[in-house]
């Protein structure tokens, strides 16, 4: 209780679940604050048979559609420029820069082609080179290790806080060596990390710190925002993001210098500021390209709209959903850093306890999950033992640069393992960011669904079995 908050805040009872749910029995809520007087609103009609089991579904609605896209609001600029014929980078990409900037409270912002070259970009340009070791935790997209790897330098895997899901602070200085040059915080699921332990780690390491915020946006922690902390901070504009463009990216931070550089080399090396068209600029550094396009940006002008009323609505209903689920045994939800004042809930997730289901696996609850009409994952597989590693080591950059035990994939495998990461692959379940959009009755059918599945556990594990 003093490291995390349990509860963000809700102040909804859970009386108002129960009557809205019809499904429950007094009997789920034995470790609760369940009165008398709240059975009695209990209606049991639908609560005996489960839609996998041939039962009502306790939801057959649509759920919010992602991305949302309002022609009265959201169109006309994209087909103004559409119509311009300027479609390269120019003005609208920039105007798009400096709101997104403005949204972070950052100084600067440089956009980019997708969450993934953002990370490659910014650890280019803050120096990380083969040979180096950034720390990284195993709870992520692939993307994050690959920007690693696009640089030729070495992923090392930090366990994770098992009650948060983030890189785990205490578990970071164990995995720091004279190679060690970054931290890598990836702010998972639209959770904030535990920046100020992390920031001073590094500081007292002489560390850079590139936040991957690709699931993080206007989340905050400590009242700035994910992304904005550290030396860099890396966005994504992929199409399931709470941001969507179908793909983007971007780069935010303070530091100009190394803005100016993050923009010549996504742009051929040419100096900062140099025009698109300009083929006579010369350029002094290495480069590549990874610019967005002017129907991109305008894409995520209008929808930067929306974000921090969605954002809003995010925070709601998941600290509403979290209180409706945490009387349900065996559904132990995420917790958040205290210094955490909004999180981005790019997923919602929670840890499923089979024991406390009466064994039924995980699959088999996410079947019936599905089957009351609520759609479900279990996320993550385990990354750090996967064969692109391997593959990387195996390539003639990596062999001409790195010593041979450091490149023993068993060694390796070893090395990094995390079983606290390995522990939350199996157990967690997650709902995607647009079912946090929808009245708070769409919560209720989510927590009645999985109350539903609970109260009837033996019986859908006994007839999987079949
Ligand atoms: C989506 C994502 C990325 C990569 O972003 P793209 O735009 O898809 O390239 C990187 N890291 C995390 C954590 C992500 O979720």
């Amino acid at each position: 209780m003093d490291k995390y908050i349990s509860s963000e805040g809700a102040s909804h009872p859970r009386r108002s679940f129960l009557k809205s749910s019809g499904v429950l029995t007094a009997g789920l809520f034995l470790g609760g604050s369940l009165k008398a007087a709240d059975s009695l609103q209990i209606n049991t009609t639908n609560a005996a048979v489960p839609a996998i089991l041939g039962g009502e579904p306790v939801r057959r609605a649509a759920w919010t559609k992602w991305p949302i896209w309002k022609p009265e609001t959201d169109e006309q600029r994209v087909v103004d420029v559409i119509r311009s014929g300027i479609w390269s980078r120019a003005a609208m990409v920039t105007e798009f820069e400096k709101e997104w900037a403005a949204a972070l409270g950052v100084k600067r912002s440089l956009a980019v082609v997708n969450g993934t070259n953002a990370l490659v970009v910014a650890l280019n340009q803050l120096h990380i080179r083969t040979g180096d070791e950034i720390l990284v935790p195993p709870y992520t997209f692939i993307a994050s290790i690959t920007a690693v790897l696009s640089n030729g330098a070495m992923p090392v895997f930090v366990d994770i806080d098992p009650e948060t899901y983030q890189m785990d602070p205490a578990k970071i200085e164990a995995k720091i060596t004279p190679r060690t040059k970054a931290i890598m915080p990836v702010h998972i699921l639209g959770l904030p990390c535990d920046m100020d332990r992390i920031m001073a780690i590094a500081r007292k390491h002489n560390l850079v710190v590139i936040e991957d915020a690709c699931q993080a946006h206007l989340a905050e922690y400590g009242g700035k925002k994910a992304g904005t902390i550290g030396n860099a901070g890396c966005f994504s504009f992929q199409n399931s993001k709470n941001l969507p463009i179908g793909e983007g990216g971007a780069i935010v931070s303070d530091d100009d210098a190394l803005m100016d550089r993050c923009f010549s080399y996504q742009n051929y090396g040419y100096p900062y500021g140099t025009s698109v068209g300009v083929v006579g600029a010369g350029s002094s550094m290495q480069g590549t390209k990874v610019r967005l396009t002017e129907y991109q940006a305008a894409i995520g002008l209008s929808l930067l709209k929306r974000l921090d009323g969605e954002t809003t609505t995010r925070n709601n209903n998941a600290a509403y959903l979290k209180s409706q689920l945490s009387g349900i045994p065996g559904v132990r939800p995420y917790k958040l850093y205290p210094k955490v004042t909004r999180a981005a809930f790019h997923l919602f997730p929670f840890r499923y306890d089979q024991q406390a289901f009466k064994g039924l696996p995980r699959e088999e609850f996410l079947k019936a999950l599905r089957a009351e009409g609520v759609p479900c994952s279990s996320g993550y597989t385990v990354l750090n033992n996967q064969l692109f590693l391997k593959d990387a080591f195996e390539s003639k950059a990596y062999q001409n640069s790195y010593k041979k035990e450091q490149l023993d994939f068993d060694r390796y495998v070893a090395d990094n393992k995390c079983p606290e990461n390995e522990k939350l692959c199996k157990e967690a379940v997650w709902f995607t960011q647009n079912m946090l959009l929808g009245p708070k009755t769409d919560m209720d059918d989510i927590a009645a669904a999985i109350a539903r599945i609970h109260k009837n556990a033996e019986k859908i594990k006994l007839a999987a079995k079949k």
